[in-house]
């Protein structure tokens, strides 16, 4: 069983050598267990902030151990009478080939049915970050149709179900997404109305600003924020009165960098609700959000692109690559 473990912390900026590979046994299971061969390792942008060891709303990760991580398989074997052989399951297997699971822990594996969705998009679409995109969006945002909605790392993996989801809504929904390719892949085959690519604007706060007044001719009610700094400044200034922001995500600050907030004073001007939430406490939603989100997909109208890396090896880069950008739409890990 070939496996990746955090060897040591980053300094600033995360690398790849702070990943190690190791091998081990799988032991034998007990009364109970089942062994679980993953298909595809989950790598998500949170997992950065485990590799720190300051406070945090959850654990840091401890050195030397198995990176945490969300997988999808099969059991290859199974000492629990819930459990058959070629069961296909989602849980959280860490970055490694095999997982030995006590299976009589609630919720610690979930059955899956790959015949309508394909078994992968249950870590992306219609896994932890559909569900994410659902909170934020159905709970937090709240939009009425005809409301105008927008995202910032919109091609990604929430961004991608948190479209489908506004649609379906009938709600405007804008997207702000790094690069050329990414913004014609959110509007073309994703769904949005329009979406910005920020590199354009070069940092540039009023320059976004501007191309977000165009998109947005009736300013912004509801608004997802992943990133932080100055894009999330320059959608503040958009923003109408009494609108929501669910905050998500600030990932260009996940190595450290400050991401300060240029203008509060919009908050109070524009009477706003600023709302930051866990996905991972929120389970109350998720078998609601996991349906209708099942459905987008099993229907084709929500269609995520997937990066797909080859190997439990490779899962140190493509990690980083993901935090750089370099992913489109869903980034796994294919283990071999
Ligand atoms: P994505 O698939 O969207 O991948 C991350 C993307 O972030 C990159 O592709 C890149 O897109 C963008 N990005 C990275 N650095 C920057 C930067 N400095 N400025 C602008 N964009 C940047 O990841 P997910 O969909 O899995 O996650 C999206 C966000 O949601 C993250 O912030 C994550 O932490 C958060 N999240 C929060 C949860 C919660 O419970 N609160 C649960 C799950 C996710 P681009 O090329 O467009 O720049």
């Amino acid at each position: 069983n070939r496996q990746i473990v955090l060897d040591n912390r980053p300094q600033g900026e995360a690398s790849v050598q702070n990943f190690r590979l190791v091998t081990s046994e799988t032991p034998p299971l007990q009364e109970g267990q089942v062994l679980v061969r993953h298909h595809f390792l989950s790598l998500d942008p949170y997992m950065r902030g485990r590799m720190n060891d300051s406070k945090s709303y959850a654990a840091s990760q401890p050195l030397g151990e198995v990176m945490i991580g969300g997988t999808v398989g099969e059991i290859v074997e199974s000492r629990h009478e819930g459990y058959c052989v070629g069961d296909k399951v989602v849980g959280m297997g860490g970055w490694q080939e095999y997982s030995v699971v006590d299976a009589n822990q609630s919720g610690v594996l979930r059955k899956v049915d790959t015949s309508r969705v394909p078994l992968s998009a249950y870590l992306g679409a219609v896994g932890m970050p559909g569900v994410t995109a659902y909170y934020g969006l159905v709970h937090i945002l709240e939009p009425k149709a005809g409301q105008t909605v927008t995202v910032t790392a919109a091609a990604g993996a929430v961004g991608s179900a948190y479209a489908a989801l506004a649609k379906a809504r009938g709600c405007r929904v804008v997207g702000i997404a790094g690069g050329y390719e990414k913004c014609r892949y959110a509007t073309q085959e994703l769904g949005y109305d329009a979406c910005i690519d920020y590199k354009e604007h070069r940092n540039e706060v009023r320059s976004l600003s501007q191309a977000l007044r165009d998109a947005c001719p009736d300013g912004i009610d509801g608004h997802f924020e992943n990133v932080g700094g100055w894009i999330m400044d320059a959608v503040m200034l958009r923003m109408n009165a009494f609108s929501r922001m669910a905050l998500c995500g600030l990932i260009a600050g996940y190595d450290g960098q400050p991401v300060p907030m240029a203008n509060p004073s919009l908050i109070l001007i524009n009477r706003m609700r600023i709302e930051g939430f866990i996905v991972s406490e929120q389970m109350q939603v998720w078998p609601a959000a996991l349906k209708e989100l099942g459905e987008l997909v099993a229907e084709g109208k929500l269609r995520p692109r997937e990066s797909i890396a080859q190997g439990i090896e490779a899962a140190p880069e493509a990690f980083i690559g993901m935090l750089k950008g370099r992913n489109f739409g869903k980034q796994l890990v294919k283990l071999l």
